[in-house]
């Protein structure tokens, strides 16, 4: 016997009673989140609604049993339960919050998807209810943010109508004589969604009983999934909360920027313009001061036996393109060489006049075959860093060593 589905005739009832027709413990279901023992348990009749079209069960007790899932199987519905049934009759309540959300979830996408369709040809083709929102696919060219802003303000405008949300029934041939446009291939009395004069659909999901209920419809982001575009939207209690979590951000946001909520966008541009420029002194200022920096190092800088002069240096507390500049402004000047490294962050530079005829790749993969590290660069010029930059002060007394051919 099949299980009857009170949610067909009344998406508001919320309790009801039943009797049992089968309990059975089921093995652990690790994918839908059931760890422990659980008993399907088949009634008679139920108000419980299955997964299923895209809109997710509902939660709620029957007796003291919390529902942990609602599978439609056939016929059947099985209610996945954590507790045994004791008695052949049982009480069950739904979780009323959770469900009335999803039918105002569900039935704002009936009469969204009608008016991408009727306004601008855009079919959905496929509908998803997720936790927090709720997305339909449609198909065909782009929508712009005309076609989107076009079918939220279209569908609001039928949501402060009020127009009356009925279930009809029918064979596929009297609905699509009714209007409904999807092709149905399924044989018996078929169940349909009416939302007065705006759209007829095949459905057996739950919604509200007129359109105001919807509460408000809210169209968030459009992108494109495989060959079609996926359009984010909330509805009634989840558009307020989404509306007010945005008015949050944007008032914290104008906070931190010590200007009004209005002022947000040009304060925000002023702000990152300011960083660009302040980001192009301070590089220019940083240069200055390593070409000064190394003015005075070459200066005090003795040339050794070959005349080759080797300054070797650890930098703290600057950023890492100070090596760069440091290293550039000393290796003008002939038959010089640089060793150079940041501490903390274990940055390897080492770079020579062409003049000065070592090799500084392969003087780096020497060091490094000592020091971990990794890096790598041209004859006069190789850029390395240290996995461990304890090991700072050995790499370049290595390198040191082996430019002055006392280790090879
Ligand atoms: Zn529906």
């Amino acid at each position: 016997m099949a299980t009857r589905r009170l949610y067909y005739d009344d998406a508001f009832q919320t309790e009801f009673t039943a009797r049992v027709m089968h309990c059975e413990v089921l093995p652990p279901d690790l994918h839908a989140g059931i760890t422990g023992t659980a008993w399907g348990l088949i009634l008679d009749r139920t108000a419980f609604y299955p997964t299923s079209g895209g809109q997710p069960h509902d939660l709620g007790k029957i007796e003291e049993a919390n529902i942990l899932d609602v599978r439609d199987e056939g016929d059947d519905i099985i209610h996945v339960v954590d507790r045994k049934a004791s008695d052949p009759e049982v009480k069950g309540c739904i979780n009323w919050l959770r469900r009335f959300d999803h039918m105002q979830q569900h039935t704002g996408q009936h009469l969204l998807s009608a008016m991408f369709q009727e306004r601008f040809g855009r079919p959905t083709v496929s509908f998803h209810l997720g936790t927090e929102v709720c997305t339909i696919d449609l198909r065909g060219p782009e929508p712009t943010a005309e076609v989107l802003e076009g079918a939220e303000r279209a569908g609001n405008q039928i949501v402060f109508e009020n127009r009356p949300v009925t279930v009809r029934y029918g064979t596929a041939e009297q609905l699509s004589g009714l209007g409904v446009r999807k092709e149905v291939d399924r044989e018996g009395i078929l169940r349909a969604i009416e939302i007065e004069s705006a759209d007829l659909q095949p459905c057996g999901g739950t919604h509200v009983k007129s359109t105001g209920q919807i509460g408000m419809i809210l169209v968030r982001r459009c992108a494109k999934i495989r060959q079609d575009w996926r359009v984010e939207f909330v509805c009634g209690g989840r558009a307020e909360r989404a509306a007010r979590h945005d008015f949050q951000l944007v008032r914290e946001t104008a906070e931190k920027l010590s200007c009004g909520t209005e002022e947000v966008v040009p304060a925000a541009s002023r702000a990152l313009a300011e960083r660009d420029a302040n980001y192009k002194k301070i590089r220019m200022l940083l240069e200055r001061l390593a070409n000064a920096e190394a003015g005075l190092a070459l200066q005090s800088a003795a040339a050794g036996l070959d005349g080759l002069r080797v300054i070797s240096r650890v930098f703290e507390d600057v950023p890492s393109e100070y090596l760069g500049f440091f290293g550039t402004a000393i290796t003008k000047t002939e038959k010089s060489v640089v060793l150079l490294g940041l501490a903390g962050a274990g940055d390897l530079l080492f770079a020579q006049h062409p003049s000065s005829g070592r090799y500084m790749n392969s003087l780096l993969k020497g060091v490094l075959e000592k020091c971990v590290g990794k890096g790598g660069g041209t004859r006069d010029f190789a850029r390395g860093k240290l996995v461990e930059s304890t090991q700072m002060e050995k790499a370049l007394t290595l390198a040191r060593e082996k430019l002055s051919g006392a280790w090879t």
